[in-house]
């Protein structure tokens, strides 16, 4: 009974295959070794990762500026990659500045977990958990049903467009697209199925890299805690991960099938993970004095949110986004000077990231210093293309210079992206009472 439901699962999906072949392809799955639909090609998948990542790096914040953390998560994805499925995967894993607990796999093996996500965990077992866990939906080849064409071109144009309702007219607008841009993230939402397959492929994973499987569970009963604890701190997660009580259950079962071998505090590595964590330990203080200024801001207490972020720039002077936080609450407390010397100090210590060079950008602006501030919003436009607040910053420095021609070609370009919101009727306004538009 149960093999020919197999088998007729089988001549479903064949025949499934056979009728899409000419829209899509089909792939045989590394995992299951069945033959799957597949929207994209492994060339690609590959080419779309590659695409995506630097975009979803910038939107998670950037990446959390300490080499040694890299390296560290870098050498336990590999190790993790190298006995998965698809070993020959160009895989690569980085620590993206969020402070929420989030991790996402693209397709082709590019994988993030946030710095809120490593901060929480204990041992290098339960950071290997949440990386093998990723692994598993690459293996298994998940993405290969979501990533049409048309969802990667819809995801490259709508990074940030969404957000611009409230765009940079006045200073206090700046925080919330700052916080937005990332929450706009779109990420994909795999089914139950596809959770419980990477739950055991990344036990499995786990085993054969010889890490303790016990992180396994520990990670899962640390993300239901955090969950309930502060739900809004996992949304992204569990949007994309649903964590279902069967899914706890069915781990803890799995647990017991593997031997005692491994199950030692010793496969924990709970030392070399301290290790590589300090400097992440040392800046999480002033990065929850960061978190609690941006609530702070949001509910319009500007002198605490400046008060904070003060502190917080003292004790992680290092650390950019910081400094990104600090210019727009000085900016918002009227403190014009002080907020371009925390936002020059941002570009200064991490140029690629585009938060520091599009603040840098607004606040240059309202200072009245054009062409420094046309300067930091060309360099953002480099690091994310095309992106509608940084187009309409530059078209209302051409227009405060007098450059009315390039000014209103701007603007237009901003109406072919933005529709509504005051940033759009601005530039609408402007257009109608220059005569470009009737
Ligand atoms: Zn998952």
């Amino acid at each position: 009974m149960k093999s020919a439901a197999a088998s007729n699962t089988i001549v479903k999906k064949i025949f499934l295959c056979t009728l899409v072949v000419f829209v899509a392809g089909c792939a045989v799955n590394p995992v299951t070794h069945e033959s799957q639909l597949s929207l994209m090609s492994p060339q690609q998948e590959v080419a779309t990762g590659q695409e995506l990542y630097p975009l979803y790096t910038q939107m998670s914040f950037g990446l959390f500026q300490d080499p040694v953390l890299q390296d560290y998560v870098q050498t336990v994805g590999k190790r993790l990659a190298a006995v998965s499925h698809r070993p020959n995967m160009p895989y690569e894993f980085n620590v993206v500045n969020g402070s929420e607990m989030n991790a996402y796999a693209l397709p082709g093996g590019k994988i993030s977990i946030t710095r809120g996500m490593v901060t929480r965990l204990q041992n290098e077992a339960q950071l290997a958990a949440v990386l093998a866990h990723e692994i598993g939906h690459v293996s298994a080849m998940h993405h290969a049903t979501f990533y049409t064409r048309q969802v990667v071109a819809g995801l490259l144009t709508s990074i940030g467009s969404s957000v611009l309702q409230a765009a940079g007219v006045a200073g206090a607008d700046l925080i919330s697209q700052v916080g937005l841009l990332a929450a706009n993230l779109t990420l994909m939402k795999y089914s139950r199925d596809q959770e419980r397959q990477a739950d055991e492929l990344g036990m499995e994973y786990m085993v054969r890299a010889q890490y303790n499987p016990a992180g396994y569970v520990q990670t899962m009963a640390l993300l239901q805690e955090e969950g309930k604890r502060e739900p809004s701190l996992l949304e992204s997660f569990f949007s994309s991960h649903p964590l279902t009580t069967e899914r706890i259950v069915a781990s803890n079962q799995r647990l017991e099938k593997y031997g005692p071998e491994l199950r030692t505090p010793e496969a924990l590595r709970q030392g070399p993970f301290a290790e590589r964590t300090v400097y992440l330990r040392q800046v999480a203080p002033a990065y929850e004095k960061a978190d609690k200024a941006k609530e702070a801001l949001s509910r319009r207490d500007v002198s605490r949110a400046v008060q904070l972020l003060r502190q917080a720039t003292a004790e992680a002077p290092k650390e950019a986004l910081i400094w990104v936080y600090r210019a727009v609450a000085e900016k918002t407390a009227e403190n014009g000077s002080e907020a371009v010397a925390a936002a020059h100090r941002a570009v200064e210590l991490y140029p690629d990231m585009y938060h520091a060079r599009y603040v840098a950008g607004v606040v240059l602006f309202h200072e009245r210093r054009h062409q420094e501030s046309l300067e930091q919003l060309g360099a953002a436009n480099k690091i994310i293309k095309d992106q509608p607040q940084v187009i309409f910053m530059m078209g209302r420095n051409w227009e405060a210079m007098g450059q009315r021609d390039r000014a209103a070609r701007a603007y237009y370009a901003v109406l072919q992206k933005v529709k509504k919101g005051p940033m759009a009727q601005y530039c609408y306004q402007r257009l109608v009472s220059w005569g470009y538009l009737r």
